[in-house]
């Protein structure tokens, strides 16, 4: 008999956590605003001033955090992975060439130029450290950290002088005091309760006479070291300085207005939502909706903090409301895709009636600190795939010699690549009757490498060749929702 689960991705919510022991209606909110404003929306002066217009239109909004400025990050994370010169003091040029073009359009007096300056050095310094051939791979990830971090400290340092520039009393404060996490740099998991207390401490009265204006994606380990919470990070920042600080709001602004049925890029007729559960909305996150880092949803279900997504380009285009209960549970509610997908097949004929073989292999992989996504098994193999979410490095990269000796031990190992997942999400989708056939309908003509579903009755994952999703998304879009 085959068997199909879903292992949940490491951030996934469960059902059961929106049923938190802790009462939050029992603590008081802090009646702000947290904003979030993305890699588009602080790309250079111009979007800078549509985010300033939008936070002076909205008195609550009192601690902003954002991304680095579009690109920024790509640049710094090509330096961190060691370029040649040539190609260093390009990047570097260019990561140059977006500060000055926001600087030059500030008065002498605002110009933050010392501040910039130490920034810019610093980066030069860390690129250059990031060249040399025999660093061990630790001291590299804590460089890499600290290098792409800059993008925040870059972007906030500027978008300060902007709002100061508008006569507002805007103050820059670097999260790294209060985002405290693991060591685990790239990727780093915040704590929680860390971040209360010195949020607490630090930031509470701060927003009560000020705008505070910081940065997302970034924290800092017990060591005070630089670490990052992997990439698209910002929104998940937000969400968690809102739980620190009970804020009543998460505005997460960015270059669409709200999430839609399904990536507008893909399916030019998909529609915004106006309202979405944070069940739904967190699996779309975490099967791939760039919208939202996967883990944002986590903080705001916690401290039931309500998130609204909108664009800081049109401000009054509306946008979604996510929040723990909504008025309607549609059977589907958007299509998800998640590209780069490494699918790992395991043969062996020991499976066969045997205990234990699956805990061997979970623990090789977990040894190699590789967290499974998905999973299909039969009685002789075992399919899964890599949950390589907010990582810089792709699944492949993952699969190394050591890995594959460690697991060829056990049984014999097939690599797939060039994979991409496509995840339909909805409600009740293991009750209802008849849900299938539509979807088999549309999937027909395609070649499916393996199913996922059952273990959770809001998803529906299918993992098909790379060059086959786009077509698919469109064609599921189609016969579901247009
Ligand atoms: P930011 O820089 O503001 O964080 P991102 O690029 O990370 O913005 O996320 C916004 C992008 O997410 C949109 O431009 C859109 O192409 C993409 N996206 C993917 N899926 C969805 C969806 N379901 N709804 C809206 N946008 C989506
Ligand atoms: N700047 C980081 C990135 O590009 C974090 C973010 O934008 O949310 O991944
Ligand atoms: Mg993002």
């Amino acid at each position: 008999m085959n068997q199909t689960s879903h292992i949940q991705a490491p951030y996934s919510l469960k059902e059961s956590s929106l049923h938190t022991h802790t009462d939050f209606s029992s603590v008081p909110k802090l009646d702000i605003t947290i904003a979030k404003f993305g890699g588009t929306s602080v790309a250079n002066f111009e979007a800078m001033t549509r985010c300033a217009d939008l936070i002076l239109s909205q008195p609550k909004t009192k601690l902003v955090v954002l991304s680095a400025s579009a690109g920024v990050t790509n640049h710094l994370v090509k330096l961190a992975n060691g370029l040649d010169d040539v190609a260093k003091s390009e990047t570097l040029a260019a990561v140059r060439l977006i500060q000055e073009e926001i600087l030059g359009h500030l008065q002498t007096e605002f110009q933050p130029n010392q501040a910039l300056t130490n920034l810019l050095d610093r980066i030069d310094v860390l690129a250059k450290e990031c060249q040399t051939k025999n660093i061990s791979s630790d001291k590299r990830r804590m460089l890499a950290d600290e290098l792409v971090a800059h993008g925040e400290l870059l972007s906030t340092t500027l978008f300060t002088a902007v709002l100061q520039q508008r006569g507002v009393c805007a103050v820059f404060f670097d999260v790294r005091g209060v985002m405290k996490t693991d060591s685990f740099f790239g990727r780093a998991m915040p704590k929680i309760e860390l971040i209360t207390h010195y949020a607490e401490k630090t930031l509470k009265d701060l927003v009560a006479d000020n705008i505070v204006i910081t940065q997302g994606f970034i924290g800092s380990n017990e060591q005070d070291q630089t670490t990052t919470l992997g990439r698209g990070g910002s929104d998940y920042s937000a969400a968690l300085l809102a739980e620190g600080l009970h804020a009543s709001e998460v505005a997460i602004w960015t270059d669409v207005p709200g999430i839609y049925t399904t990536d507008p890029r893909i399916a030019p007729l998909a529609r915004p939502i106006k309202n979405i559960s944070f069940v739904e909305a967190a699996e779309m996150a975490t099967f791939g909706a760039k919208i939202l880092h996967p883990a944002t949803l986590l903080p705001a279900v916690r401290a039931n903090i309500p998130v609204f997504i909108g664009s800081s380009k049109d401000p009054n285009a509306g946008g979604t409301y996510v929040s723990q209960v909504t008025e309607e549970t549609p059977l589907f509610r958007a299509l998800t895709l998640r590209r780069d997908q490494t699918l790992l097949t395991l043969h062996s004929l020991q499976m066969l009636h045997a205990r234990g073989f699956l805990a061997e292999v979970f623990a090789i992989l977990a040894r190699h600190q590789i967290s499974v996504d998905l999973i299909t098994t039969s009685e002789i193999s075992v399919s899964l795939t890599l949950d390589t979410t907010g990582s810089t490095t792709t699944g492949d990269a993952l699969i190394t010699p050591s890995l594959i000796d460690e697991l060829n031990a056990l049984c014999r190992v097939d690599v797939e690549t060039d994979l991409t997942l496509v995840a339909l999400i909805g409600n009740h989708l293991t009750k209802s009757a008849g849900a299938g056939a539509d979807i088999f309908d549309v999937l027909s003509p395609y070649p499916i490498r393996s199913i996922c579903f059952g273990a959770s009755s809001h998803n529906f994952c299918v993992l098909v060749p790379s060059k086959d999703a786009d077509e698919i998304v469109k064609a599921l879009h189609k016969k579901l929702f247009e």
